[in-house]
């Protein structure tokens, strides 16, 4: 019989780490208890009229996990599976990963539970533009900073600060990030995440003393993150051997061009069916011969039934949370070297710092200042996590949490208990 793949609760998993944490480093009961708690939690109902005359009502949620250290920061997800168990944890997530680049952001996340690809371009803006006015009390610059994530773009944000600006009656470019450049977006936002987690192999590879070139590179997700870490990395002379998406993937030994499968991908909508490449599963993809996979689609995609299976022994999580606990204690007695979430992928949110920066003061920085400045964060953040995690003995992962939480609590214990 084949076994159904256990999928954890992502909050479950959230919280099991943060207790973790707080444990090695000694935290303050009211703080840790603090910290479970997610501040805010919004759950709307979006009423839609579709093409056809009927109406749909979707479920919406924006959740600020903390805003101790500043406004909440966090992507919006559209998505069948988005709940809000999945949502808290990934705006946990988000407040750590401010903290561990040093941003002056809390951390927040959103979503609405829908399948984008059944809905046309029309429907899509209706639900966009009335999930954005059911939040529009919790958003804005100074409290809280939607951007993209799974399934949503430029446009869907350009949508979101239209609607919210209508409501003020004046243009407020500061409410969203990831933005089309004409309305205010940074120049390098759309490649930012990809690019940072480019950044941050680099810097693994360069501390491992071990070269780029030739290294075989497998991809989980081709999306707005996996497609450009692709790109950047056959650029590099890394040979990307295998891609895959939700339906499947793709395998060539020699190596796959990534723009050739982008253009595929554009007319065909997948990778699958790419011509210079034999198909292959979800499943199969984790058990291929490599150096190094980057999870970069969705959740708990490692798992204890893969993971043992996995000959990569360089992971750079581009997804968020994309390994179950039990994986991750697999992964850590196989000495495989993990760069968590919250540190590899923080590019997207490093750029869209920028972007608020440049939007807030009406000033506007050249892509490539834009693209020295996230070199240089995504790095000093992985030294930072590095050196914890030399002195500490720790993996990656705890080192990097340990740099969060130990900042988010050094801001809550300054700011101490209202009233
Ligand atoms: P996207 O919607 O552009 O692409 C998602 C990709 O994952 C697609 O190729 C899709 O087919 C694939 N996918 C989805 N479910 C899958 C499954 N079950 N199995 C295999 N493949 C699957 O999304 P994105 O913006 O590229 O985000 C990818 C991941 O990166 C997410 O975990 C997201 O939270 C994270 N992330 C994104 C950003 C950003 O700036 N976009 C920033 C930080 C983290």
């Amino acid at each position: 019989m084949i076994e159904k793949k256990k999928k954890t609760n992502p909050w479950q998993h959230a919280l099991q780490q943060l207790d973790e944490v707080a444990k090695r480093i000694d935290l303050e009961p009211w703080i840790h208890k603090k910290l479970r708690h997610p501040k805010r939690e919004l759950i709307v109902s979006i009423p839609v009229r579709m093409d056809d005359g009927s109406v749909e009502v979707f479920t919406g949620y924006r959740v600020q996990h903390n805003i101790t250290l500043g406004p909440a920061k966090g992507g919006i997800r559209y998505h069948p599976d988005v709940t809000l168990d999945e949502m808290r944890a990934l705006a946990m997530w988000m407040t750590w990963k401010c903290a561990v680049v040093g941003f002056p952001y809390g951390g927040a996340k959103g979503g609405v539970a829908c399948e984008p690809t059944k809905l046309s371009p029309q429907e899509l803006e209706r639900l966009t533009r009335r999930y954005t006015s059911e939040i529009l009390g919790m958003i804005g610059p100074e409290k809280d900073i939607p951007a993209p994530d799974i399934n949503t773009n430029s446009q869907v944000m350009a949508w979101i600060m239209d609607t919210y600006s209508v409501d003020r009656g004046y243009s407020v470019p500061g409410v969203v990030t990831g933005k089309p450049v004409v309305l205010g977006g940074s120049l390098g936002r759309e490649e930012a995440t990809g690019r940072g987690v480019f950044f941050t192999l680099l810097n693994t590879l360069k501390h491992l003393d071990q070269s780029i070139e030739e290294k075989k590179v497998v991809i989980q997700g081709f999306g707005k993150v996996g497609s450009v870490v692709a790109k950047l990395l056959h650029q590099e002379g890394a040979k990307i051997i295998a891609i895959s998406e939700v339906d499947g993937g793709i395998y060539n030994p020699k190596g796959l061009d990534p723009e050739k499968v982008k253009a595929h991908r554009r007319e065909a909508g997948s990778v699958v069916g790419f011509k210079d490449a034999e198909f292959i599963t979800n499943e199969e993809l984790f058990k291929l011969e490599c150096d190094i996979l980057i999870p970069a689609a969705t959740e708990e995609q490692i798992t204890e039934e893969n993971a043992p299976q996995i000959k990569a022994n360089i992971i750079v999580e581009a997804a968020n949370g994309p390994t179950s606990p039990s994986a991750d204690r697999i992964l850590k007695s196989r000495k495989i070297f993990v760069v968590p979430d919250i540190l590899a992928n923080a590019g997207g949110v490093t750029v869209s710092y920028f972007e608020w920066v440049q939007a807030m003061q009406g000033y506007f920085w050249s892509e490539r200042e834009v693209n020295l400045k996230l070199r240089d964060i995504m790095t000093r953040a992985f030294h930072r996590v590095l050196d914890v995690s030399l002195r500490e003995k720790v993996d990656m992962r705890t080192a990097a949490l340990m740099v969060a939480v130990k900042r988010v609590a050094e801001a809550t214990r300054l700011r101490g208990l209202y009233p």
